[in-house]
This record gives structure tokens, C-alpha cells and sequence, in this order.
């Protein structure tokens, strides 16, 4: 049933898109997406995701480079994920559809309109596709890997760079909460630097649109916040739900200024 449920809603999903009040009428570049596949080379490897690969795919009349996150449908629905990236898929429509639309567009001779990011500091979802083996989410390609690694090599951030990105991350998060989506796996591993040194927020893959309190155990170990560890749940509009941001968004800032290190890890945790 599950197996079922998942190839309909993403074949619905691909094929006649949701329109939104912002988007009551998706233009059609969205709904052909599917049908460029072909258009794209796809090549170096930039990212293993759980149950597939994030790879660059070259637009090959423009040699435009975007991200293609390809999962296997089996690994998937063995992992009983299937929920997880509808989720993620809708997560992303919806964050796209809030800031004014898919910026991906063909040309009619096949060129490619890029007209920027949608939010300065979160991933622009380009559109999905699918086969019989394996769902694709093509996004922009953003260059300047991932925080984590610059921290690595830095050992730590200074005040001002540690304001930076924290404040970047802050108002994605805002953004994100006014949509009733709370993130729910804030790292430095997903938070990545774009050609201009600015961070942008990858993975919505445990994102979710809370009209009430969610209670899923979900998220990196690390940076799991008080109440979700003591399963009190948490949504977006409560004390509770501020802590699971502060908590997370803390750890990043404690592995920022000093490194990411086993001590940085185990004040995080006294923390939460
Ligand atoms: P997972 O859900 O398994 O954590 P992610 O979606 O976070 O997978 O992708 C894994 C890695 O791939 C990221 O940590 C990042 O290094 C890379 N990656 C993901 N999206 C992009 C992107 N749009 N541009 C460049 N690299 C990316």
C-alpha cells in the first residue's frame, strides 16, 4: 500500500504540481522538467545521500551546472523513507512556490533562464523526475562546500564569521517557521557556501509542515534538542519549539567558535 501510495503521489506530483496561492496556475517549464532529463549530463559526485547520490549535472547546450539528488526508489522504500521524501519533495514546493516561483526556466530553443535564488539562504529547487528505479530532485548547484569542511580547516570561526553565518541560518529558519515547516536537522554538514560566501541551507529531507506539535525522534544525535529527546514534541509557535531551534542552532554555534571537537560536542549536550 505504502509502495503504491509513494509512486502515485510522486507521479502526481511531477506531472500536475499543486498550485499554491501563490502559484495558482505553475507555469509549464515546471511541470516539463521531467522531460529534460535527457538535456543534462550528469557527472562528478559532490555528495553521498543516504539512499542515493548528490551529483552536478551539466545543462549541455549551456553547460549550466545544477545539483541532481537521485534516490533509489527500493533503498527507499526498504528504509520505509517513502513519507520522509514526500516530505522533502513537498517542503521544497512549497518553499519555492512562498518565494515567487521556480527560477529554472527553458527558453523555447532549449536555453536555460536562471534568474536566481529564490531565498538568499536557502537551497532553490529546480523540479523533480522519476523513473521506474529512481526519484531525482534537481536543485541549484552551490559550490563553496559544506560549512562543516571550512570549519574543519579553520579549527574555528571568528566572532564576526560565526555571526555571520548564524544570522544567515536564523533567518532561513524564520522563513521557513512563517510557513508552519519546521527544519528538524540543523549541522554544519548542511549548511553550504555558495560562489559569494554566503550560506545556504541543503537537505529538507526531515523538514515537515506542523499545523499542531510533531513528536518524531528525528535528526542528528549531536544537535537533537531538549524535548525531542524527552519526546514532549515540538512545533513552531511554542517556548518548547524555540528551544528546538536555540538548541541546534547553539551546537552550531559552539562548533563554530571552537571547533568541532569531542569537548565542543559534549557542552552541546549539556546544553540541551
Ligand atoms: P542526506 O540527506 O543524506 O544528508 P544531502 O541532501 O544533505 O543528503 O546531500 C548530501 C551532501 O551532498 C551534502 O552534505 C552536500 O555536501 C552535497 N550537496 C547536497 N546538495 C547540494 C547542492 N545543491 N549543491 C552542492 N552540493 C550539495
Amino acid at each position: 500500500m505504502v509502495f503504491f501510495l509513494f509512486f502515485l503521489s510522486l507521479a502526481c506530483v511531477s506531472h500536475h504540481p499543486t498550485p499554491s496561492p501563490h502559484h495558482p496556475h505553475p507555469p509549464p517549464h515546471q511541470t516539463r522538467f521531467e522531460n529534460r532529463m535527457h538535456d543534462f549530463e550528469i557527472c562528478t559526485v559532490v555528495g553521498t545521500e543516504t539512499f542515493g547520490r548528490v551529483q552536478i549535472g551539466l545543462h549541455k547546450k549551456t553547460g549550466t551546472p545544477v545539483a541532481i539528488k537521485t534516490l533509489s526508489k527500493s533503498e527507499v522504500l526498504f528504509a520505509r523513507h517513502a513519507e520522509h521524501v514526500l516530505a522533502e519533495h513537498a517542503v521544497l514546493k512549497t518553499v519555492c512556490g512562498a518565494t515567487g516561483g521556480y527560477p529554472f526556466q527553458f527558453g523555447d530553443d532549449g536555453s536555460v533562464i536562471d534568474s536566481g535564488r529564490n531565498h538568499p539562504f536557502l537551497i532553490t529547487f529546480f523540479g523533480s523526475a522519476q523513473d521506474d528505479k529512481h526519484v531525482r530532485f534537481v536543485m541549484e548547484y552551490v559550490p563553496g562546500g559544506e560549512l562543516f569542511s571550512h570549519l574543519r580547516l579553520a579549527g574555528n570561526f571568528s566572532d564576526a564569521a560565526t555571526k555571520f553565518y548564524a544570522c544567515e541560518v536564523l533567518l532561513a529558519l524564520e522563513f521557513l517557521h512563517d510557513l508552519q515547516i519546521v527544519y528538524r536537522d540543523l549541522k554544519p554538514e548542511n549548511v553550504l557556501i555558495d560562489k559569494d560566501g554566503y550560506a545556504v541551507i541543503v537537505d529538507l529531507g526531515f523538514a515537515k509542515e506542523v499545523k499542531g506539535k510533531t513528536f518524531t525522534l528525528c535528526g542528528t544525535p549531536w544537535y537533537i534538542a531538549p524535548e525531542v529527546v524527552l519526546g514532549r514534541g515540538k512545533c513552531k509557535v511554542t517556548v518548547c519549539s524555540f528551544c528546538a531551534v536555540t538548541a541546534s542552532w547553539h551546537c552550531l554555534l559552539v562548533h563554530a567558535q571552537n571547533g568541532i571537537s569531542y569537548s565542543s560536542l559534549y557542552r552541546c549536550m549539556d546544553y540541551a
